[in-house]
């Protein structure tokens, strides 16, 4: 079985990674292509559990593809339910923290 650790670390890595350079105003297609890629994701992850956890959040938080910002938000509210599950401490989801970690850097 995958490194449950490792592979959740890449895998927020690229999904905030993502979110951070989506557009502000997607287009049409763009909006499609990530709820295809959010949607994927409890029926391929490779850490059923993790899969089966997130397909039971997304049922109560659909995702929100409207823009970056919400997008963001949207993914770090998730990941913080992850947090919370696991006992981990809960991230602040500004949209300046965000972009500080997942886009910016730290500002000198
Ligand atoms: P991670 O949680 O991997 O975070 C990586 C980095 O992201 C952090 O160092 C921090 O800089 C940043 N970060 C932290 N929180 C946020 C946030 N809310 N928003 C933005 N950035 C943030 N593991 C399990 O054991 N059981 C599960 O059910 C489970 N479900 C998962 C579901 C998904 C969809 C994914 C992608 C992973 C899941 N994991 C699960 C793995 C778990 O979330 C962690 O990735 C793993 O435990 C490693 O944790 P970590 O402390 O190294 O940091």
């Amino acid at each position: 079985p995958p490194d449950v650790e490792e592979l959740g670390r890449a895998t927020w890595t690229f999904l905030h990674s993502t979110a951070a350079y989506y557009p502000e105003r997607p287009t049409p297609f763009q909006r499609a292509n990530m709820l295809n890629l959010l949607h994927a994701l409890p029926v391929l992850y490779p850490c059923t559990t993790c899969a089966w956890h997130l397909g039971e959040n997304m049922k109560d938080h659909p995702p929100d593809v409207s823009g970056r910002v919400p997008l963001s938000r949207w993914l770090c509210e998730r990941h913080n339910d992850v947090n919370e599950r696991l006992g981990k401490p809960k991230f602040n989801c500004s949209i300046r923290n965000l972009d500080e970690r997942w886009k910016d850097g730290p500002a000198d």
